[in-house]
């Protein structure tokens, strides 16, 4: 079991030599334990991702040089696949089928910005006109410089990839620290980087905590670029950090998305993908569909098939065979989605279905799937992210009423539509004030398209090839290309 920090290209202990443990969320065993890394470890790495941009070339190959290296990592993800994925379970949580898919993407988000950095070399610069015919113009990418990325625990090695893929396409070296509950299939992900050649301080992967390790990432005046997934308040902190220091920012802070389903929809088909939408993940997602809204016509049909199927997920351990909800990551997840649960029914909620520990389970943070009905729509369980196997469901009389109510929320991750008239589904896509927008489906997530939110639930966007813009600084540059004399000073 890895447990030190990678940085400059080796596995290094802590300076001060701290220690956190890794918990099985199933079992609650403690399994291991990992470094945590202090501020004098994350000076060591920022000034080594610093000489690998600043001195060693790594952002001076060619997006073909590089894009093997990518290629590699992508291969090495791949060829362990069935190893990571069992770590992201016993550290995470997750069904091993959800994991397995996990490790899937995140190979496959090394394979694509492996794409868009050789598409870099095709397509380096773009001549802008001018007016002034005596002057030529173009713009040109570069690298950022060092990149600060702090992810969560709920994808973790999609997470890593999501922000390490893109940033070393682009050219920028990077320091990442992952969740502490989560921190192992990024160590894995260090040392397949590593096997794949990658050169020293191009990445480097500290554990710790986030008010120590990942404190000294933002606030270190070496970091050029913060990114970060996770909650809203630690997404201000680290903006209040960047704007500190001018540094370029992104965040991509979760939501309370909605899911309306008219009432010309298919009953079944529109359970399947609201199931999907809250309880893929133990509904740990960022963009779960965690309010629905069903048109009164079909409410109660719906509201009863959605129950009875709930009712029918397999829990457990997540390495078992047919398992379709895990346990939640940590005890403190699990007593904070518990006290949102009994909130909710104080403010006036009834629970449909769920809400307690399942029988059975003395060991491991588990709880039942759970539905909410005559939900308050000022309280907070229709109102703040509950980050849990939790929907509530609310009934709405028309297109008008379900396109206010889903807007009506501070955030704007995600929202879905389902409805048999397509030309009704495009108008409340366009209606909703939300990055993602799904119609007739909810979740599904493509490295092509772009990721993020409206809002407060974020700022710029992942994936696609506004990730990788993410990384790029924009240059102009420009030539006095005319023979006559400029004739200002010297006439
Ligand atoms: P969090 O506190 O925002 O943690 C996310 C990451 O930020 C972790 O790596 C964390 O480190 C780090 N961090 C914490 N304080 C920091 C600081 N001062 N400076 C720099 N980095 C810092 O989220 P959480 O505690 O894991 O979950 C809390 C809630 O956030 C959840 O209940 C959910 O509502 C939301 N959430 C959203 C997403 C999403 O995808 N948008 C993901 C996870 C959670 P540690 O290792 O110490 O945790
Ligand atoms: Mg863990």
């Amino acid at each position: 079991m890895r447990n030190e920090l990678y940085i400059d290209g080796k596995w290094v202990a802590p300076v001060k030599g701290g220690t956190c443990e890794v918990i099985n969320p199933a079992t609650e065993e403690v399994m291991q334990t990992i470094a945590s890394a202090t501020a004098e470890d994350v000076d060591i790495a920022v000034k080594a991702a610093r000489r690998a941009f600043d001195k060693d070339g790594w952002p001076k190959l060619s997006g073909a040089q590089r894009a093997k290296y990518l290629r590699a990592i992508a291969d090495g993800i791949r060829s362990r696949q069935a190893e990571i994925a069992r770590l992201e379970v016993i550290d995470n949580g997750k069904p091993f089928p959800e994991a397995d898919w996990d490790v899937a993407d995140a190979a496959g988000c090394f394979d694509y910005y492996a794409g868009l950095a050789e598409l870099m070399d095709t397509n380096p610069e773009e001549t802008i006109a001018l007016a002034d015919g005596r002057f030529t113009s173009k713009a040109v990418k570069e690298p950022i410089g060092v990149a600060g990325a702090i992810i969560p625990w709920n994808y973790p090695l999609l997470m890593a990839s999501w922000k390490v893929a893109p940033a070393l396409a682009a050219g920028c070296t990077i320091v990442l620290k992952p969740a502490e509950l989560t921190s192992l299939t990024a160590l894995e992900l260090a040392a397949i980087a590593d096997e794949a050649g990658l050169p020293p301080g191009v990445l480097n992967i500290l554990t710790g905590s986030g008010s120590v390790a990942g404190q000294a990432i933002i606030d270190h005046k070496g970091v050029d670029k913060l990114a970060f997934t996770g909650s809203g308040p630690v997404g201000s902190k680290i903006m209040a950090a960047a704007a500190r220091d001018i540094k370029r920012v992104s965040l991509e802070l979760g939501g309370k998305s909605p899911f309306v389903v008219f009432d010309d929809a298919d009953i079944e088909r529109a359970v399947e993908w609201i199931m999907f939408g809250i309880f893929w993940n133990q509904g740990q997602v960022c963009s779960a569909t965690s309010r629905v809204l069903v048109q009164d016509g079909i409410y109660e049909r719906l509201l009863a098939r959605l129950v009875e199927e709930t009712d029918k997920i397999k829990i457990g351990n997540g390495l078992e065979e047919g398992v379709l909800l895990g346990p939640l990551v940590s005890k403190r997840q699990h007593d904070q989605v518990v006290a949102a649960i009994a909130a909710a029914k104080d403010a006036g909620a009834t629970i449909a279905c769920g809400g307690e520990r399942p029988e059975g389970f003395d060991k491991g943070y588990y709880l039942q799937p759970t539905i909410l009905t005559g939900v308050p729509l000022d309280s907070a369980a229709w109102t703040e992210e509950i980050f849990g196997p939790v929907v509530c469901v609310h009934p709405f009389e028309t297109e008008e009423d379900a396109i206010a109510l889903a807007n009506d929320s501070r955030f704007g991750l995600a929202a879905a539509v389902m409805s048999k008239d397509d030309i009704r589904a495009e108008r409340v896509a366009a209606a909703f004030r939300a990055g993602i927008v799904w119609i007739n489906c909810s979740q599904p997530t493509f490295t092509e398209a772009p990721w993020g939110g409206y809002k407060e639930s974020g700022i710029g966007r992942e994936l696609g090839r506004w990730g990788l813009e993410n990384y790029l600084e924009t240059k102009q540059i420009t030539k006095y290309a005319s023979e006559d004399p400029w004739g200002w000073y010297i006439k």
